[in-house]
């Protein structure tokens, strides 16, 4: 029989698994809190667990971290990781250090099923969705990793916030995500509040509902356009659920969410949606409908993408038009661009069964607004390919 692995579980998981086994509840919390709390792999070492237990673990059960398969640290302290998940496939994390905060940025699938046009995860395709147990580890081993590594004293934190914006679309891995939800939550296990913990989305709408009803965290949806026409080409599930009905579940999210408003991520693409025109649509889009605040995001390029960033001053522009409409806008900080840690290029190492390369590359190019050419609006001209 193989052994389970531990971090699958969440703490009525681990419940269950230690009631097979025999042993009361509160065995469970016990366990848990050595796993999560203080970072034990070792049952040997679990010194207020009996020893008939201790020895049932070690013949049933693991506590089995990733296998680390590189490590970069950025200059201005992010570190990203590579983690071997095996079969090919490598996923990433990333530490985003601040003054009154440690970021984990987490992924949850290897390669992804979405395929937006400008990030270089979707470039590569999917290949599989990530474990509870896959999931949760990076948490487990970034969280211990760093309370050495920074050197902390006892009962401080590394990591305050976790979002779950690295590779992957986590509401296409629903199953798997909302135990390891329930891991970071826990107050046996890491303890952080719903507010800091963060799911982001390109919207699969019908998860957003049964996240609201199952394990409401902050909602961050990657919006990036402001009509349906650009959305369904920047990220293809638009086709299947618009952006009225995405905004309408998130109005519905709000019911429960932890924060009173959603965070739009929009990834500012240099022509392609980050025009006035375009900002003032969006406010027109979001200025009654719903209560949010709006992340503008500095396109983090990559070879294959055809794309480039907008530059510094037409986001200015795009955020000034918002904050003048009364819209929180906010512009993100690059963090770790020198190490490839930086929104949307985390690439990991894909065995792409969905063939999104010859797909995206096969697909009619983007159509490009030059603003600043003759005309006003200026013409519309089409993008070379990459
Ligand atoms: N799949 C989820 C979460 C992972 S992507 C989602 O799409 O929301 C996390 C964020 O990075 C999203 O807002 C995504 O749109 C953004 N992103 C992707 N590629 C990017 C790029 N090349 N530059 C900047 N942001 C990017
Ligand atoms: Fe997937 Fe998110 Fe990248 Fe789109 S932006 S391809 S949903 S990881």
């Amino acid at each position: 029989m193989n052994a389970v692995n531990l971090l699958e579980f969440d703490l009525d998981g681990l419940t269950a698994f230690c009631e097979q086994l025999g042993e009361k509840r509160f065995r469970a919390t016990q366990l848990f809190h050595w796993i999560h709390q203080k970072g034990a792999s070792d049952f040997t070492l679990m010194s207020d667990l009996a020893k008939s237990l201790r020895d049932k673990l070690a013949g049933t059960a693991t506590i089995s971290a990733l296998t680390v398969a590189s490590e970069q640290a950025s200059s201005d302290g992010t570190i990203k990781w590579l983690f071997d998940v095996g079969g090919g496939n490598a996923v990433e994390t990333v530490f985003i250090p601040e003054d009154d905060r440690g970021t984990l940025c987490v992924s949850s699938q290897a390669g992804c099923a979405v395929g937006c046009r400008f990030c270089s995860t979707g470039h590569q395709g999917f290949s599989r969705n990530l474990s509870t147990g896959e999931i949760v580890a990076q948490l487990w081993f970034a969280e211990h990793h760093l309370r050495q590594r920074l050197r902390l004293a006892a009962g401080e934190r590394a990591i305050t916030n976790v979002v779950m914006m690295g590779m992957g679309e986590p509401l296409q891995n629903y199953a798997a995500l909302v135990p390891s939800l329930r891991v970071m939550l826990d107050d046996h296990g890491y303890g952080l509040s719903r507010r800091r913990v963060t799911v982001s989305t390109s919207g699969v709408l019908p998860m957003i509902d049964r996240l609201r009803d199952d394990c409401p965290v902050a909602l961050a949806v990657s919006l990036h356009a402001p009509n349906d026409t650009l959305r369904d080409d920047l990220v293809p599930l638009n086709r299947k659920y618009r952006i009225d009905e995405l905004l309408a579940a998130c109005q519905r999210y709000l019911d429960k969410a932890p924060r009173d408003f959603i965070t739009f991520e929009y990834c500012m693409l240099d022509g392609v949606n980050d025009t006035p025109e375009h900002a003032l649509q969006l406010v027109e889009l979001v200025r009654d409908s719903i209560a949010c605040k709006l992340n503008l995001i500095p396109f983090n390029p990559f070879p294959e993408s055809g794309l480039k960033r907008s530059p510094r001053d037409r986001v200015t522009a795009f955020a000034r038009i918002l904050q003048d409409a009364g819209i929180v806008t906010t512009i993100r900080k690059t963090r770790g661009d020198d190490i490839d840690a930086a929104c949307g290029q985390l690439a990991g190492e894909v065995q792409d069964r969905t063939r999104a390369r010859e797909r995206l590359s096969a697909r009619a190019p983007i159509r490009i607004h030059r603003p600043g050419a003759a005309g006003g609006a200026g013409p519309k001209k089409q993008e070379t390919k990459a």
